[in-house]
């Protein structure tokens, strides 16, 4: 059986004030066991230490991001090596805000999650299409490719959380239907059934991403091949707690 697994993604958000009044209501929360659901916080770096200090320990911390190779003469950049340092678990890779604000390829996407598999990392892929690629018809198309980048780089996806997330549905309100986030992920699997191994297709969890709500969580979550969420503008609030609620 997958684990659930829930990711809140801050993005480019937050004050200390602000993080250490979510964290709060976080370690508040009752919420089911972590035998039963993984919660990853994903603040912005600057805060990684102090979420990570204070967040409750069957909690863990992502990092939104990290440097395709060693570290070195790279400005503005934080390498693999400086979050296992700092005993950062986890990072999200591959964004879509990152992907087409920054100009991240699917190359480099994939190198960047190779590099931090060896590092000993956490990753939690990112893959997506965009509306214009939707009504085109390419939505597997896109999807597939951006996999496939990746899988051409690892060949172990044990520490690997793909998040589809359609970049129609993020940020917009305009939540893929149930229907449609099963749809994409049961394809996504098949692909690792064929492409990859049936182990692989059976073990790995895909989450669903994109206008993820306390309201909508809860369908969402009865779909077979949806192992849980990545959670942007919700995971800054309260209603947080519901959608790590719905794992069970
Ligand atoms: P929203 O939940 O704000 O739509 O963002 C989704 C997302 O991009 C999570 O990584």
């Amino acid at each position: 059986a997958r684990k659930f697994f829930v990711g809140g993604n801050w993005k480019c958000n937050g004050t200390t004030e602000e993080v250490k009044k979510i964290v709060s209501t976080l370690n508040e929360a009752e919420v089911p066991s972590q035998d039963v659901v993984e919660v990853v916080i994903s603040p912005p770096f600057v805060f990684l230490p102090l979420v990570k200090s204070l967040l409750r320990p069957d909690f863990h911390v992502a990092a939104q991001n990290c440097w395709v190779k060693k570290g070195g003469a790279f400005t503005g950049e934080v390498s693999a090596e400086m979050l296992v340092n700092l005993g950062i678990p986890w990072v999200i890779l591959g964004h879509s805000e990152r992907r087409l604000l920054l100009g991240e390829s699917n190359e480099f996407v994939g190198d960047k999650v190779a590099y931090a598999l060896a590092q000993n990392l956490k990753v939690i892929a990112c893959v997506g299409e965009t509306l214009e690629q939707r009504e085109s018809g390419s939505t597997m198309e896109v999807v597939a490719a951006q996999t496939k980048s990746i899988s051409e780089r690892i060949s172990d996806w044990t520490n690997v959380v793909v998040a589809y997330e359609p970049v129609w549905a993020i940020g917009t309100g305009k939540v893929a239907t149930p229907a449609q986030a099963q749809e994409v992920h049961s394809v996504l699997r098949e692909w690792f059934h064929t492409n990859i191994s049936p182990e692989v297709a059976a073990s790995i969890r895909i989450i669903y991403g994109g206008s993820v709500n306390g309201a909508n969580c809860k369908e969402l979550a009865t779909q077979p091949d949806v192992d849980g969420f990545l959670v942007g503008g919700a995971s800054l609030k309260a209603e947080f707690v519901d959608i790590i609620k719905s794992a069970t």
